[in-house]
C-alpha cells in the first residue's frame, strides 16, 4: 500500500512532504522516509508514524533543496524497520515504491551476481539496484530497461544524483502528476497535494515522466504521450476532532446526519439510482468491512428474487466465473482503490457484465472504471476502521432493495432512521459499561442467523481490529458444528437477533451456550429477558442493519479505550490497502 509524495520546484520540499505523507498516513504507516536533493542525497528514515519523521526532521541539519521524496510504508517485503523504510539507495539511484515486485528474489539473485550489494531484505531496494544497473548516463532510459524486468506492481519517484530531475513511473499502484506554479509533485493521492494545486494529469501504465523544476516530459517506449491536465474539484477536508479523543468516535457520531443526507437526496429521487430489477444475477465483491456490507446487501436483493453471489475480492478475482447474461458486478469499496476489488472490477468488465460501483472516492479508480457508480457521501473518513462508510454503504444497498420492491413501511421508517441513531449513539454510558465487562477477555463470540450473520461479521472484526480481542463470528447453527468447545464459563458471546423469521431459532442457540457457561449480550429488536441487552428499535427489515452495527461500532471503541490501544490507527492496518 504506501503513500508516496514528491516535489520539485523554487521552494524547500521537507514541510511538502511531511504535510503531504499526513495526508497519505491512511495508506500505511510502519515506517516513513524522505530523500532531499541538491548535488548530495541525503535520506532521513524512522520507524512508526509520520510524527516520528516529523520529530526526527526538525532536529536534523537539512540541506538546502528543491527537490524531494517521500514515502509512507505498509510492509509487504521486509519487516518494518528503519533500514527498511523508504527511500532506498543504489548507486546513483534513490527512490520510494508503492506495490510489490513479485519477481524481486530472482532478480535480486541475479544482480548478486553481478556483483550489486544490497542492504535490505526489500522488494523495492531491487529496483534502485536494477535502475543503477542500466543506468549508463540517460536516467529514463534505465528506467525503461528496468520496467521491463519487474513483474508486479510499482509506483515510482526517482531520484538520480546526477541531475536536478524528478522521474516517475507506475503500473498497477495509482500515481498522479500534480501541475503548480513553476512546481510539480508526483502522488498516490491528489489530496496530499490540494494546498497547492487542484491540476494533475493521470499517468497510464508504464509511461515514464521527467520533471525539472518548469516542465515535464511523458514518454513511453521512446513516444512522447500527450495527457489533458484535469481539474479536482475535491476541496481540503476539514479534518479537525471536534472535541472528540478520536476520529473512530467523531466519524460514528456523523452516522446521523450522514443518513439524513443521502435519504433526503434519494428518498423521492429514485431515478438517480441504477434499476437492479433488469438483472437475474448480483455479485456483490468486496473487501473486508465492504464485503460484509455485501453480505447485508445478498440478503436484500435475494428478498427481492435475485440470484445473488456475495464473495471476497481477493478470491473472486482469481474464480473461475461463467458469468450469465444479465449479471451485473457490485464492488464495493470506501476508498475506490482496494487492490483487490479493482481487480475483481477488471475482471467483470473485461467480460462485458454491467459493473456498479459503491464508493466514497470521487473519480477513484473503481468509481472511474464502473458502468455505474454511487458515491455514499460520507466525506473524509480518518479512522482505519470503518464506521460511517459501512453504514452509508449498507444504506445505498438498501436503497438499492426498496427501487426493486417498493412500499410505504419503508418510507415510514428510513425518515426516522436519523433520529433513531442518535437517540442509540447516545447511549455511551451503557455502551461504556458493556465494555469494562468485556476489555479483559481474550475471546469473544457473535452469532447470529443470515442478515444477522453478516451483523455479527461486521460486529466482529470491528472489535478485533481496534482492540486485539481475538473475536469470531459464527452462523448461530454452525457454533454447535464444532467452536462450541471452546465456550466456558463466563464467555461472552454476542446474539444478533433482528430478523422475525429465524429469532426463535437464534435464541434457541444462544440459550444452548448459556447452558455451557456463556455470558450473553443481546443485541436484537425485541426486548427480552436478559441481563446484558442492547434492544434497538423495531423498522422496516430492509432498514434493521443500520440500527444494528452502530451499538457495535461503539461498544468496539470503549473496548480498545479501555485497552489503551491506537483506536485510530490500529496496528497492522491501513486504511486502503493497494496491494493485493
Ligand atoms: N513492497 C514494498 C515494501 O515492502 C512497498 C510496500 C508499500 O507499498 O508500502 O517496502
Amino acid at each position: 500500500m504506501c503513500g508516496i509524495i514528491g516535489y520539485i520546484g523554487d521552494k524547500r520540499p521537507e514541510k511538502i512532504l511531511i504535510e503531504g505523507l499526513k495526508k497519505l498516513e491512511y495508506r500505511g504507516y510502519d515506517s516513513a522516509g524522505i530523500a532531499l536533493f541538491n548535488n548530495e542525497v541525503q535520506i532521513i528514515k524512522s520507524l512508526g508514524k509520520i510524527s516520528n519523521l516529523e520529530d526526527k526532521i526538525n532536529n536534523t541539519d537539512l540541506i538546502d533543496s528543491n527537490i524531494g521524496i517521500a514515502h509512507t510504508r505498509w510492509a509487504t517485503h521486509g519487516e518494518p524497520s528503519e533500514v527498511n523504510a523508504h527511500p532506498h539507495r543504489i548507486g546513483h539511484i534513490t527512490l520510494v515504491h508503492n506495490g510489490i515486485i513479485e519477481n524481486a528474489k530472482e532478480l535480486k539473485e541475479d544482480l548478486q551476481e553481478k556483483g550489486v550489494k544490497f542492504n535490505t531484505n526489500t522488494d523495492t531496494e531491487v529496483i534502485a539496484g536494477l535502475i543503477d544497473y542500466y543506468y549508463k548516463g540517460n536516467t529514463k532510459e534505465a528506467i525503461e530497461k528496468a520496467i521491463k524486468d519487474l513483474k508486479g506492481s510499482y509506483a515510482l519517484a526517482i531520484i538520480n544524483d546526477e541531475e536536478d530531475k524528478l522521474y516517475a513511473v507506475r503500473c498497477e499502484s495509482p500515481l498522479i502528476l500534480g501541475i503548480g506554479d513553476n512546481e510539480y509533485f508526483v502522488t498516490s493521492d491528489i489530496g496530499a497535494i490540494l494546498p497547492y494545486t487542484n491540476k494533475y494529469v493521470l499517468l497510464g501504465k508504464d509511461e515514464i515522466v521527467t520533471l525539472t523544476k518548469n516542465d515535464y516530459v511523458i514518454e513511453k517506449d521512446d513516444i512522447k504521450v500527450y495527457r489533458e491536465v484535469e481539474e479536482s474539484t475535491l476541496t481540503l477536508e476539514d479534518t479537525s476532532l471536534n472535541g472528540y479523543d478520536h476520529y473512530m468516535m467523531k466519524e460514528i457520531n456523523e452516522e446521523p446526519v450522514l443518513v439524513d443526507n443521502l435519504v433526503k437526496k434519494y428518498i423521492n429521487n429514485l431515478d438517480k439510482l441504477p434499476d437492479l430489477s433488469k438483472y437475474k444475477n448480483i455479485h456483490i465483491v468486496g473487501c473486508g468491512s465492504a464485503y460484509y456490507a455485501g453480505m447485508i446487501g445478498k440478503n436484500l436483493f435475494e428478498d427481492d428474487g435475485i440470484k445473488v453471489e456475495c464473495d471476497v475480492a481477493s478470491e473472486y478475482r482469481y474464480r473461475n466465473i461463467v458469468y450469465d447474461k444479465d449479471t451485473l458486478v457490485i464492488l464495493i469499496s470506501q476508498s475506490g482503490e482496494t487492490a483487490d476489488t479493482i481487480a475483481a472490477m477488471r475482471k467483470a468488465n473485461g467480460d462485458q457484465v454491467d459493473t456498479l460501483a459503491i464508493v466514497n472516492v470521487e473519480s477513484s479508480t473503481i468509481e472511474r472504471e464502473c458502468t455505474y457508480s454511487v458515491l455514499i457521501e460520507a466525506g473524509k473518513e480518518i479512522a482505519v476502521a470503518t464506521t460511517k462508510a459501512f453504514i452509508l454503504q449498507v444504506l445505498i444497498l438498501s436503497l438499492l432493495s426498496y427501487k426493486i420492491n417498493q412500499d410505504d413501511k419503508y418510507i415510514e421508517d428510513i425518515k426516522k432512521l436519523p433520529q433513531q441513531l442518535k437517540v442509540l449513539l447516545d447511549k455511551t454510558g451503557y455502551y461504556k459499561k458493556l465494555a469494562d465487562s468485556i476489555y479483559k477477555h481474550e475471546d469473544v463470540f457473535f452469532i447470529g442467523r443470515k442478515i444477522d450473520y453478516a451483523i455479527s461479521m461486521e460486529g466482529s472484526l470491528k472489535l478485533k481490529e481496534v482492540s486485539y480481542i481475538h473475536s469470531d463470528s459464527y452462523q448461530a447453527g454452525e457454533l454447535k458444528h464444532g467452536t462450541i468447545s471452546l465456550v466456558k464459563e463466563g464467555t461472552i458471546v454476542f446474539a444478533i437477533v433482528t430478523d422475525d423469521e429465524i429469532r426463535d431459532k437464534t435464541i434457541s442457540n444462544l440459550e444452548e451456550v448459556i447452558s455451557r457457561g456463556a455470558k450473553p449480550i443481546y443485541v436484537g429488536n425485541v426486548d427480552v429477558d436478559y441481563e446484558d441487552k442492547i434492544v434497538i428499535p423495531r423498522v422496516h427489515k430492509k432498514l434493521q442493519p443500520i440500527l444494528a452495527v452502530p451499538p457495535l461500532q461503539m461498544i468496539a471503541y470503549f473496548v480498545a479505550l479501555k485497552r489503551g490501544c491506537d483506536i485510530d490507527k490500529p496496528k497492522n492496518l491501513a486504511k486502503s490497502v493497494t496491494v493485493e
